[in-house]
């Protein structure tokens, strides 16, 4: 089959190249896939800027349906439309594993970095790790569950949005605006999203018509002074720091209310970075690094697309056969997509 390799360490070393169907073993079923966005950690692998272990087939949003069941597995059949969460390996009896956090697991091995992806035909994983796709979504939009997890996770399950909060998101890459609307689905008075000027080629224009409330290009205006306004100074109830960059994580600490959240998603271009410390703990905040997803993360997300609260197809802004990965990529960089979905 035809798939998506990062051939070795270094800049690039992605090509399309012939690699052998996965055997299943015991517990675990082979999945068709249908559909795999294209992820900015799949561009960090292309840039050498994230962990993998090479020769791998690479790729990790994916959707697709059960072709093969191996042994001892229960309770799924073929057909099955599926998603998966990205736990391969995990050892399932360490602390981690026990209580429901197995993304945390250091057995854990990752299809897309550390097993091969799904950039491909065909992809194997444990039976334990599938969630079921709404009938309502097409396998396109499936494949927008994962990045959604991740946001549920950071935004739902780590940090917590309570009614009534003002929610500062910041950076609109897909997970920025998929929090978003998750923040106004779980009942904040008023969500706030940042960009720069390269978003207003897609993604700030996406924010708009996805109905955030405020979408700011802070190369363009005051964020800081918008916030004040909203919040009588107080600031945000919630910051949630998705863009890595190193103004906006000094922000994310600054814009937080006294007794505020701030949850941190993105991944910041060096290991040690500068954070105001002696301002955070004398205004006491609550800060939660997350990264991955988990259980709940997942249902969450698959709800808020079966009910129509989070529509994946406003996201995807490009779907396109896998031959044309090259092309997914470019768009992904350059700020003209929102999502890119590849179709094996
Ligand atoms: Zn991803
Ligand atoms: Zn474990």
């Amino acid at each position: 089959m035809r798939a998506l390799v990062k051939t070795a360490i270094g800049q690039g070393n992605l090509e399309l190249r012939d690699v052998p169907i996965p055997q299943v073993d015991a517990g675990e079923v082979l999945i068709r896939v249908r559909a795999c966005g294209i992820c900015g950690s799949d561009l960090k692998i292309q840039d050498d800027w994230h962990p993998y272990t090479p020769p791998v087939v690479i790729g990790h949003e994916f959707a697709g349906e059960i072709v093969e069941v191996g042994l001892n597995v229960s309770g799924w059949v073929m057909g099955d439309r599926v998603v998966s969460e990205q736990h391969v390996k995990a050892c399932g009896q360490c602390r981690q594993c026990l209580t429901g956090h197995a993304f945390a697991c250091s057995a854990k091995r990752a299809p897309g970095y550390f097993t091969d992806g799904a950039f491909t035909e065909f992809i194997k994983v444990p039976a334990w790790l599938l969630h079921r796709i709404p009938s309502n979504l097409s396998f396109v939009e499936a494949a927008f569950a994962e990045p959604s997890a991740v946001a549920a996770h950071g935004v739902l399950d780590r940090t917590g949005i309570f009614p009534e909060d003002v929610v500062l998101i910041l950076g609109c890459g897909p997970i920025g605006l998929v929090s978003a609307k998750m923040a106004q689905s779980a009942g904040a008075s008023k969500v706030i999203i940042t960009g720069v000027d390269h978003n207003e080629k897609a993604r700030l224009p996406k924010a708009r018509e996805l109905g955030i409330d405020y979408v700011v290009n802070v190369m363009q205006s005051d964020l800081t002074a918008l916030v004040n306004d909203l919040t009588h100074g107080e600031g945000a109830d919630v910051v949630i720091e998705l863009s890595g960059a190193l103004p906006a994580i000094d922000q994310s600490f600054q814009l937080a209310r006294r007794l505020g959240r701030v949850g941190i998603i993105g991944q910041p271009p060096a290991d040690e970075i500068k954070i105001p410390y002696r301002q955070a703990m004398f205004r006491a905040l609550t800060v939660s690094f997350s990264y991955s997803s988990k259980y709940t993360s997942w249902e969450r997300a698959l709800s808020l697309f079966e009910r129509g609260a989070v529509k994946p197809s406003q996201f995807i802004t490009h779907v396109l056969p896998l031959q044309e990965w090259s092309r997914g990529f470019d768009l992904s960089r350059s700020g003209e997509a929102v999502k890119v979905v590849l179709e094996p």
